[in-house]
């Protein structure tokens, strides 16, 4: 009888465990990749990039852990990213090389596999907002140009004077080809306590890039992936390669077909795949199961990562 009963303890213990991981939840977050080394930053820049990845990471700690959604979640820390000029989308985002701003971004729900992507737009606050519109309010997955504006402003999504996006230090970088730092880009994903995995990504784009340049960002595969059975997945870098190389499914794919875990399969892309043919950048992910990943072949990836069992950081060099 003894004995039964504490099989039965044994077994009750093993399900409420089981039941508590399934409703874990997890969100990593980046502010893009490149050339960081703690030497060219000030203490007090520092500080400022880790305040402001640390408040966004709460917007999304918040949603998740009121049982929100993280295609929630990652929008609203995209929106947050977007909204500060420290980094490349959105408010601060870099020039082309005629001295506009063409923003890109991507939205993911891991769930249903729907997305939705704008591209080479210069007039939206927001451009993560506008793709997620993409996906939920039109049968497309990707609008450009005028017609992304158009369509966005329809939807309701705040539209802004080209002006908006003006910031002197983006604006000295370009003319004085100083910054030998042409990248930057802001990313989330995020497991809600229902299981869903979602991806965000938005970015200007690269200082200096062709106007009508698209980048990996926006482009789902490359730059941008959910998939609730594998993972999410955002990436940061020089995107002409991770679109040749489909980077972020690639990742999906491994854990698909080849049964690696996140972290092998980032891995194997990161810093074999790519470094193989100097393609340099870093991706944040998520699995199903809430592991998390940051990996870059770069010195540096501004990036922040929370879970519901209370582990956090915050970091920016390798
Ligand atoms: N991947 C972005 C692009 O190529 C830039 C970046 O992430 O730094 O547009």
């Amino acid at each position: 009888m003894g004995c039964v009963r504490y099989l039965l303890t044994v077994v009750a213990l093993l399900c409420i465990n089981s039941l508590l991981q399934a409703q874990q939840w997890a969100i990593v977050l980046h502010g893009g990749a490149g050339n960081m080394k703690k030497e060219y930053f000030r203490q007090e820049q520092i500080d400022e990039y880790e305040k402001a990845l640390s408040a966004a990471l709460e917007v999304g700690a918040k949603i998740l852990t009121e049982g929100g959604s993280s295609l929630n979640a990652v929008e609203h820390v995209v929106r947050y990213l977007e909204d500060c000029p420290l980094f490349n989308a959105g408010k601060g985002a870099v020039f082309t090389h005629d001295g506009k701003n063409e923003l890109d971004a991507a939205i993911m729900d891991g769930r249903t596999l729907a997305a939705g992507a704008i591209a080479c737009v210069g007039d939206i606050k927001n451009p993560i907002t506008a793709a997620r519109m993409v996906m939920q309010k039109s049968v497309h997955v990707m609008m450009v140009g005028k017609g992304a504006s158009d369509f966005a402003r329809a939807q309701g999504v705040e539209i802004v004077d080209s002006s908006y996006f003006f910031t002197q230090s983006r604006w000295d970088d370009l003319q004085k080809y100083l910054s030998k730092e042409k990248m930057g880009t802001v990313g989330c994903v995020a497991r809600d306590i229902h299981g869903n995995l979602a991806a965000a990504t938005s970015t200007g784009g690269m200082t200096d890039k062709r106007y009508n340049r698209v980048g990996d960002a926006p482009i789902i595969g490359a730059g941008t992936y959910a998939n609730n059975a594998t993972c999410a997945v955002s990436a940061t870098g020089h995107g002409e390669f991770f679109i040749r190389y489909t980077v972020a499914h690639d990742i999906s794919a491994l854990m698909e077909y080849k049964g690696l875990s996140l972290v092998d399969a980032a891995n194997l892309v990161i810093n074999s795949k790519l470094e193989k043919v100097d393609g340099r950048g870093g991706v944040i992910a998520v699995d199903k199961d809430g592991n998390i990943c940051m990996d870059m072949n770069t010195s540096g990836m501004f990036r922040a990562f929370k879970k519901s069992t209370g582990e956090s950081g915050v970091f920016i060099f390798r």
